[in-house]
């Protein structure tokens, strides 16, 4: 037996539940791993509340790092003691231990913690994802990122600057705006209280930017539009304050034929080959320390409720992890 985080129904945070679940051995091609830390996404909100439909009685947790104790049959690339860390599974990572498919796992390199692999895997693979492959950013191109004090928001800063982007980022409160300009930010308007469009005019000289990264959604949209430059790219991946209302395409032919795409993390790392080039890029930025990840906010595996609760109420900045 090992204690999980298991929810029986969908709703607020009070569903997620301490309990004792057996744990089950990893069949062939899968890697039974015992996590030292989990990472805590804004998805694993969704599925909690039923956004994202989940099968119940359901373990939330996509993200997390730990020492492989068992493998399967058919599995090579792994042995029991190898450190490592993987993002997805489809739930189950709030706990002590879970299966994992063997070819979504990554090896961890040493002089990379196990907390900061459990905060970074997903999240970083997310900024790779955005930067590297939606919209490919070069040298000189400026661009707009919603939630810069975020989980994503502080790596996807640092490594947009890394890339030679002059980076402009959204936040909700004086001192996350502090903390986004010391991760790659050049620029950070607090959205809360000031016009995000205007301020984009005024830093760009009124050239506007060629891709808007969004996921706060419902309430930037479609101000977001608004900040690109003709044939610029918004790229929605995400709502965490609800989701984008439905529109007429024609909207994208008069805001200056921009294009539009909704991307999810997994359809680009689908390919093990893909997964491997992030994950090696990533952990290049990292290693050399281009980019830093910053954990704010550490919980144990009992408090997932709270961490939950912190991070719909944007009371959290960086990344969020849970100590099992
Ligand atoms: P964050 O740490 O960025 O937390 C969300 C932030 O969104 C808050 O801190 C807050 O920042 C901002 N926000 C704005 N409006 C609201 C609101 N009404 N309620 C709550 N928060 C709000 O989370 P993550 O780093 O885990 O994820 C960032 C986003 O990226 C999420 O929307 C997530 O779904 C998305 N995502 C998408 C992926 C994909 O594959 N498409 C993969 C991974 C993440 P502030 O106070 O500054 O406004």
């Amino acid at each position: 037996m090992v204690k999980a985080i298991r929810m029986t129904e969908t709703g607020g945070p009070e569903v997620l539940q301490l309990v004792d679940i057996e744990q089950p051995r990893p069949g062939p091609g899968e890697v039974l791993i015992e996590h030292k830390a989990i990472g805590v996404n804004f998805i694993d909100t969704y599925m909690r509340s039923g956004l994202y439909p989940v099968t119940l009685p359901f373990v939330p947790g996509n993200e997390g790092a730990g020492v492989v104790l068992e493998v399967g049959p058919g599995v090579e690339d792994f042995k029991p003691g190898h450190r490592v860390a993987y993002c997805g599974g489809n739930g189950g990572g709030y706990s002590e231990q879970r299966v994992m498919p063997a070819d979504r796992v990554l090896k961890l390199p040493d002089d990379i913690s196990f907390e900061r692999g459990a905060a970074m895997t997903l999240k970083g693979l997310t900024a790779w994802f955005l930067l590297r492959r939606t919209y490919p950013v070069k040298p000189g191109d400026i661009v707009l990122y919603h939630a810069a004090a975020g989980g994503v928001g502080l790596i996807f800063g640092q490594w947009a600057k890394h890339l030679g982007a002059t980076v402009i980022g959204t936040a909700g409160s004086p001192e996350k705006i502090e903390l986004a300009k010391a991760h790659g930010f050049d620029h950070v308007i607090n959205y809360r209280e000031e016009n995000f469009v205007e301020h984009v005019r005024e830093i760009t000289g009124g050239k506007m930017c060629q891709v808007v990264y969004d996921s706060v959604g419902k309430d930037t949209f479609p101000a977001s539009l608004d900040c690109l430059r003709p044939l610029g790219m918004f790229v929605s991946f995400g709502q965490s304050s609800g989701m984008v209302p439905p529109f007429s395409i024609s909207l994208l032919q008069q805001k200056g034929s921009l294009f539009a795409t909704r991307p999810v993390l997994f359809h680009y790392i689908a390919e093990r080959k893909e997964l491997d080039t992030a994950a090696e890029e990533l952990f290049d930025v990292v290693r050399k320390g281009a980019v830093r990840i910053v954990i704010n906010q550490r919980y144990k595996l009992e408090e997932a409720a709270k961490a939950h609760d912190d991070l719909e109420s944007r009371r959290t900045s960086g990344t969020t992890i849970l100590i099992p």
